[in-house]
């Protein structure tokens, strides 16, 4: 099988290796289509809890090619999507229902073997059944999960006025979750034209270009979905008094934000993370099966799996048209 895997960073490359053999409670899946996220070029840049060599992907979909033994849920031919992190279930955070911060955490495609190429092994317990939706929609189980979580963790509510800094794929699925929770108006932050356009097909009752067109102290939950510090330690200033904001963006490591103190305290702010997710992978699977949650116009180039390190540049030039990449292994 083909495969693609980061070496080290900066270094990634196309290579070949038998398919493997799933062990006890294993499945092996024939991979359809895998996205490529951020985090796929923090681990390439070598900026992001580096495992090299590494073969990346961790938001995928695929067809269940051969079961090891004990696996109960599935067979051959079952249409699946893979929840990449692997929490132990065992551990003192796994047993409080904080599955997001195991102590034993691993995850497919950042320290086991991912999606990015054509058959890979996972945890029956890692994988969904996503019935008939197309591959590249249920790549989408991972990212919209962490969504949902956040999406939950900011409790936004019946009528709520909601503003999200930032419309890229994220952005995106924000925009559609908080709509989901009963959001009554929601307004976007973005100056790439092309993503502030997708905005508005779907459905943001606002777009402005940049932070002054947006209304302060105003907004009952404000998501920054950049990871951009400038953008993030002004976010408390659009939230209204008894606000929440919810900081979802992954910022770059070692970098300090600055926030004014004393409106946080004279507001009243709530101020939230959020890390990957948290049994939230059945949810996000109903959600793109019933098409509540559009994830078709978001994806803007499916490319084969050798094209992958042309895939990572492209994503690097930031450029307006190009929006979710994905890699399709056995297309
Ligand atoms: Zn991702
Ligand atoms: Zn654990």
């Amino acid at each position: 099988m083909e495969y693609a895997v980061i070496e080290q960073p900066n270094q990634v490359k196309i290579a070949r290796m038998d398919p493997p053999t799933p062990g006890p409670g294993q499945v092996c899946i024939r991979v359809m289509a895998s996205g490529i996220c951020g985090t796929d070029l923090h681990i390439y840049r070598g900026e992001y809890m580096g495992h090299y060599p590494v073969i990346p992907g961790h938001e995928f979909s695929g067809v269940v090619e051969a079961v090891g033994p004990q696996v109960t849920r599935f067979q051959p031919g079952d249409r699946v999507a893979v929840e990449p992190n692997i929490a132990c279930d065992n551990c003192a955070n796994c047993l409080n229902n904080r599955q997001n911060f195991c102590l034993n955490w691993q995850a497919v495609g950042v320290t086991l073997p991912g999606g990015m190429a054509q058959f890979v092994l996972v945890p029956e317990k890692a994988a969904f059944n996503i019935g008939e939706m197309p591959f590249e929609h249920g790549a989408f189980m991972e990212p919209l999960s962490c969504v949902l979580h956040g999406i939950q963790r900011a409790d936004i509510a019946l009528a709520d006025q909601v503003a999200i800094l930032g419309a890229g794929p994220i952005g995106i699925l924000m925009l559609q979750a908080a709509r989901l929770q009963g959001a009554a108006r929601i307004t976007l932050v973005e100056n790439n034209p092309g993503r502030a356009e997708l905005a508005r097909q779907l459905n943001a009752d606002r777009v402005v270009e940049n932070l002054d067109d947006l209304p302060r102290d105003a907004f009952d939950v404000v998501i920054d979905a950049t990871g951009a510090i400038p953008l993030m330690q002004r976010s408390p200033d659009f939230a209204r008094h008894g606000g929440t904001v919810l900081l979802f963006g992954v910022p770059p490591a070692g970098q300090r934000m600055e926030l004014e103190a004393f409106p946080i305290f004279r507001k009243g702010l709530t101020i939230l993370s959020s890390f990957t997710s948290r049994r939230n992978s059945f949810q996000a699977v109903n959600l793109l099966a019933t098409r509540q949650i559009q994830v078709e116009p978001l994806i803007s180039h499916q490319m084969p799996l050798r094209d992958f390190p042309k895939a990572l540049e492209l994503l690097e030039r930031k450029l307006p048209e190009v929006r979710k990449v994905v890699i399709m292994p056995n297309a």
